[in-house]
């Protein structure tokens, strides 16, 4: 299988290289960031994407998704797959699969949850929109890349999972956090709170796989003065894409908007730029 890959950033050059590094015939394009080793150099996104089998895109958002989509789908192979692993809005994703499908082309969202590490570990989770014959001839890629690849339905529904679950993270990383600060105001010690916590009915991902105070749990980002791991900028941005989401679909998701609003003054006016999103524990534990 002929693999072309689009954007080789912080998740996107880990991916490659690890593509690479099974064997696979692999040529790589970015506007910026050179190819890892075995990642042969395109010259161009359509040099990379042009008589490829599968073509990965792993890029910033939906309007660069949009753009990369109109320069390659002419260029690409008849039948071939564009794989789309960035986090985008929905729309975008259905716009690139009707484009993809006119010209002939497969299309599969496939957004990814693991974050850099995970890229780097060949250990993501995808969570797969289109047909099942096409998830199906994807995932011999999925299995060097990640260690679970879930087929959620048609085109467009690997966004929604993707979106339902950081709106899912955001919050619970939020309360996380304040319980924290909470029990630090009323006296019980961080590590008793997590030794409780983490095998109580409070417990989650963000207390028991990334606890966000130092020293206490698993090694996360707070233990690394917060450096990201996921950036609060990229929960961010999820939370926005779940509240559009959420609007057009007439649903009521009033935490969800919260915490939206919550990282919103957090990115934007509280120095939480450039932090990972765990760092949100700053937020309340400077008021203590
Ligand atoms: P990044 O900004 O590090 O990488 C994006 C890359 O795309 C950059 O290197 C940029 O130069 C390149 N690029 C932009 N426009 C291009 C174009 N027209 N042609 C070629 N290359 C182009 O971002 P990232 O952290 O690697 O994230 C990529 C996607 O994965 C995003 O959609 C993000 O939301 C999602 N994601 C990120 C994480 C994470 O922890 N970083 C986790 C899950 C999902």
């Amino acid at each position: 299988m002929k693999v072309g890959f689009i954007g080789l950033g912080n998740m996107g050059e880990p991916m490659a290289r690890n593509l690479a590094a099974a064997n696979i015939d692999i040529a790589g394009y970015d506007i910026v960031r050179a190819c890892p080793e075995g990642v042969k150099s395109a010259s161009s996104a359509v040099d990379a994407a042009a008589n490829r089998d599968v073509v990965i895109t792993m890029l910033p958002d939906g309007e660069a998704v949009k753009s990369v989509a109109v320069e390659i789908l002419p260029a690409m192979k008849s039948g071939a797959i564009l794989l789309d692993c960035s986090t985008v809005d929905i729309d975008s994703a259905l716009e690139v699969y009707v484009s993809a499908k006119t010209a002939n082309l497969r299309f599969v969202d496939a957004p990814v949850s693991g974050g850099v590490g995970g890229a780097v570990a060949g250990s993501l989770t995808f969570m797969a929109g289109g047909a099942e014959d096409d998830f199906k001839n994807l995932e011999p890629l999925f299995d060097i890349m990640g260690s679970k690849a879930v087929h959620c339905g048609e085109a467009g529904t690997g966004q929604i999972a993707k979106i339902c679950n950081n709106m899912i993270l955001g919050a619970t990383m939020i309360v996380t956090c304040e319980a924290f600060a909470l029990a630090d105001r009323l006296g019980l010690s961080r590590e008793r709170m997590f030794e409780v916590v983490s095998t109580s009915s409070g417990y989650s991902w963000s207390m028991n796989a990334y606890c966000p105070v130092p020293s206490v749990g698993p090694t996360s980002p707070a233990d690394n003065g917060y450096r990201p791991g996921f950036a609060a900028d990229l929960m961010l941005k999820d939370l926005r894409l779940a509240q559009i989401a959420a609007a057009s679909a007439s649903a009521d998701t009033p935490v969800g908007r919260l915490a939206n609003d919550i990282y919103e003054s957090f990115v934007e006016n509280e120095g939480g730029s450039g932090k990972d999103f765990s760092a949100i524990f700053l937020k309340f534990a400077e008021k203590l």
